[in-house]
């Protein structure tokens, strides 16, 4: 689950695992890359080879542990999960790897924030399905090269410009998700809706999904929550008036924005007079870490047309202006 955000409860990732599809003939969108998928599955598998490894990258919630999981069960293969910040040391990495049976996927959350020591580590295994294994320390210390069963690596991140070429170059399938669109997301807020019990009209589903900032795990998040004010103001059922009155009080405006989206919009029109201004300034402005800004917020504003990346900094664009109802060229009271 890349960069959740959220602190969720027990129930709530129990929900969340509930929802998950399980095979490629679940999963909604993605087209191009689920097509890709299927053959190299299907390739290896009638290989008897394990899959090459794979790199998924792309916003948070879109959908990348959830294919990684499909991946393993289309392969018939165990899954271990792990990610780059908890690996803190090349022996963490090859306790993983010498449990990996024939064929099996480890998948590796936040890989762009591997130790580089384990990193490197983790070239020979990809490459060769070896590793060097250091047996004691000081003058008696000699390596021992361990040989692994054939696995397949699925990396996720959000962050794909900050891995190192070398790790990059070791990932033989490389697949980008992304943002889906309020058709698709309708039919996943559906297919959850079913799968909870709850009962919800096709616009009241629509309305919902293209609120959701184009990500299945937020479209799935107001569900639930909307499934809440259906149950205590309605009786129950959601339909567009319920979900508008659920979108409405979770400060979900009309374009789906929420209230950091529209704090970080605010900033930079009236306090930096529409940018171009660092995304460090923007981050302590608004009280957010830059990484969040960057990995969460960033890639939606500006596929969405409000805000734009130049080399001297971030700037709203006028369809931000227009959003806030402030004028262009009318701020700070001019
Ligand atoms: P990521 O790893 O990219 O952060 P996840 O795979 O954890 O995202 O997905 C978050 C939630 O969204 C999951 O609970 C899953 O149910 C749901 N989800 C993601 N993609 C889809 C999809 N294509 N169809 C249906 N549900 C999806």
């Amino acid at each position: 689950m890349t960069g959740s955000g959220d602190a969720m409860s027990a129930t709530e990732k129990e929900i969340e695992r509930a929802l998950r599809p399980l095979s490629f003939e679940d999963f909604t969108g993605q087209a191009k890359v689920l097509d890709n998928l299927e053959v190299f599955v299907k390739a290896a598998m009638q290989r008897g080879d394990a899959l090459d490894h794979v790199l998924l990258h792309g916003p948070p919630g879109l959908g990348k542990t959830t294919l990684s999981h499909i991946i393993a069960n289309e392969l018939g293969a165990n899954i271990k999960m792990t990610s780059g910040p908890v690996l803190d040391k090349p022996s963490d990495l090859a306790g993983l790897l010498t449990n990996l049976q024939q064929n099996d996927v480890l998948f590796i959350d936040e890989i762009h924030r591997l130790n580089p020591i384990v990193e490197e580590y983790l070239y020979s295994a990809m490459e060769d399905y070896k590793i060097d294994i250091m047996l004691d320390s000081g003058p008696n210390a000699r390596t021992v090269q361990i040989k692994l069963n054939p696995f397949t690596l699925i990396g996720a991140t959000t962050r794909a410009g900050m891995l190192t070429s070398p790790l990059r170059a070791r990932f033989g399938i490389n697949c980008r998700l992304e943002y889906y669109d309020a058709k698709l997301l309708t039919t996943i807020v559906q297919r959850s809706s079913a799968i909870l019990g709850t009962a919800i009209d096709e616009d009241g589903a629509f309305e919902i999904a293209r609120r959701s900032r184009g990500t299945p795990r937020i479209a799935n998040n107001l569900l639930r929550r909307t499934r809440d004010f259906a149950q205590v103001k309605g009786n129950g059922y959601i339909n567009v008036a319920i979900a508008e009155i659920a979108l409405n009080a979770l400060d979900v405006d009309q374009h789906g924005l929420d209230e950091m989206d529209n704090r970080i919009l605010s900033t930079i029109i009236e306090k930096f007079k529409g940018g171009p201004v660092g995304l460090s300034t923007i981050a302590t402005a608004c009280g957010e870490e830059s990484e969040t800004i960057e990995e969460v917020y960033e890639p939606f504003l500006i596929q969405e047309g409000f805000l734009k990346r130049t080399s001297r900094g971030r700037e709203a664009t006028e369809k931000a202006y227009f959003h806030l109802g402030v004028v262009p060229g009318m701020r700070n009271g001019e």
